[in-house]
């Protein structure tokens, strides 16, 4: 068991792992335009690191001067973004820990950019992976390269 005020992470290949122990400041989602470009998607879950304790235990990201106070840090092998790096802390990508679902989101910023359609997704129509066999049907073979969701003695795993 994962102490509760440790969170691991890293990048989807594991080039790049952290561990963070303490309590965060706020965990938020930012719908500024820069959030959603470095994210790739329509907002980016960010985990903003107050006092709490980041180390790097595998690698370290790449980093992107966005502007001329924010680096972005991303894994350099597999471009998972990793860190929003502000003159006021750090944070680190939510989705890119192992167990995101410790870190609620608590608040909202770049609202003036949130994109129109964001409030609208949960009304969607909703299918599960493996509803999509008829037109993926390699589903089923799919296997894995992704880092799993805990740290590893070394990666990718010695070949027996
Ligand atoms: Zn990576
Ligand atoms: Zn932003």
């Amino acid at each position: 068991m994962t102490p509760a005020l440790i969170h691991t992470g890293g990048c989807q290949c594991g080039a790049v792992r952290f561990r963070m122990q303490g309590q965060p400041k706020d965990v938020s989602v930012c719908h500024c335009r820069m959030c959603q470009k470095a994210f790739g998607a329509y907002y980016a879950p960010l985990v903003a690191v107050g006092d709490a304790e980041v180390s790097w235990t595998r690698g370290q990201p790449k980093r992107f001067a966005s502007s001329n106070f924010v680096k972005r840090g991303f894994c350099g092998d597999c471009g998972t973004p990793l860190t929003y790096e502000a003159p006021d802390g750090l944070s680190l990508a939510a989705g890119a820990f192992d167990d995101p679902s410790r870190l609620p989101p608590v608040i909202q910023f770049g609202v003036e950019c949130k994109l129109p359609f964001v409030d609208a997704i949960p009304a969607l129509p909703a299918h599960a992976t493996l509803d999509d066999l008829v037109d993926a049907p390699f589903l089923p073979d799919v296997v894995s390269y992704q880092h799993p969701d805990r740290d590893t003695e070394q990666w990718p795993e010695a070949k027996p």
